[in-house]
């Protein structure tokens, strides 16, 4: 009830949606359900998707340009992979007010809050950069999801010129949406998501690799429980947007990698001297950590 009267105040006339793909078309499902807006544009890159996304009930109206689609709107979100963000800002930037709330999804922060910078200038303050930790492995509009957002988290990362008001209407939407919201720096981002979701889907990506390259692959891969579905499920995610998220957080990764190579040598010198006692403790220290993260994970 609390929520039904906060979406009412917050309601906007148009959602403009940059990116009709997973994201993009979820949020546009979300926000239509919870009544917070009347109309919603949405542009993508190829006009099958916007297509797609017209023909499904995603959004209202198809945009020929992403300038079309923040036209008349009070509201854009950009859900385009994140090495396309800046071009966005560029294509957009002529129509952007101070009262419209922008926002974006993407998966890294530093480099899009520095775009935003660059290329927004004084209209910088009406930008909300935004990571909502809520996903799947499989992309597109046809895998829009109305509930995807429901109970997750979502990352602000405002800069010094964000104006408190769209940081707050920001917030309104997000927790209307089921969402929690909590704010940090781009680098406490990048540094935290690098080692929590950038470094894990480059280890599925290489475990699949690394079984691949073997003659027996096929062999091997028939006889897979389902200890091995669970820790490479995310190595079926999108090639485009994970390439782009490497490689735009590609410092703090290649710091990831190097302590994980540290602790992978550490379990290789074990096993090289058979020492069990260094094997077990290494063994017991991850199971102990796995346990008591996963019990604050189910006592939120
Ligand atoms: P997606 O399903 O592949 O959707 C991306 C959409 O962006 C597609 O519709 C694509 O259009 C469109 N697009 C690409 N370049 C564009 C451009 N220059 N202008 C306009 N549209 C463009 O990907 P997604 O999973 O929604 O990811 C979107 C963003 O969310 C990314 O920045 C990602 O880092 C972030 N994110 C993803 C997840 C996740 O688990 N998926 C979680 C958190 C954050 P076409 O269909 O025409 O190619």
């Amino acid at each position: 009830m609390a929520l039904f009267s906060k979406a009412k105040k917050t309601q906007f006339e148009q959602l403009g949606i940059i990116g009709c793909g997973l994201m993009g078309s979820s949020f546009a499902l979300a926000m239509k359900r919870a009544g917070l807006v009347k109309r919603i544009v949405g542009y993508s890159k190829s006009p099958s998707t916007t297509a797609k996304a017209l023909q499904l009930g995603v959004i209202d109206v198809e945009a020929a340009s992403a300038l079309q689609a923040v036209s008349g709107s009070d509201i854009v979100l950009i859900a385009v992979p994140v090495a396309a963000i800046e071009s966005t800002f560029k294509a957009i930037k002529h129509l952007i007010t101070p009262d419209m709330l922008i926002m974006d999804v993407g998966s890294t922060k530093t480099d899009v809050v520095d775009s935003a910078q660059r290329v927004l200038g004084s209209l910088v303050g009406s930008f909300v950069p935004a990571h909502p930790i809520a996903g799947k492995e499989v992309s597109g509009v046809e895998n829009a999801d109305v509930n995807l957002y429901n109970g997750r988290q979502v990352i602000f990362t405002p800069m010094g010129r964000t104006l408190t008001a769209q940081l707050s209407r920001a917030e309104s939407v997000w927790t209307a949406l089921g969402c929690n919201v909590q704010s940090m720096s781009p680098e406490a981002h990048d540094a935290a998501f690098a080692a929590v979701s950038h470094l894990p889907h480059l280890l599925a990506f290489a475990m699949m690799n690394s079984i691949g390259a073997q003659k027996n692959a096929d062999d091997f891969l028939s006889l897979a429980g389902s200890g091995f579905r669970d820790f490479t499920r995310i190595a079926a995610s999108d090639p485009e947007m994970w390439h782009d998220i490497f490689i735009a957080n590609r410092t703090q990764l290649l710091a990831q990698i190097d302590t994980f190579k540290q602790t992978l040598q550490g379990f290789e010198a074990s096993l090289l001297a058979s020492d069990s006692i260094k094997l077990e403790a290494a063994i017991a220290a991850a199971s102990k950590r796995r346990v008591q993260w996963h019990l604050t994970q189910n006592s939120e």
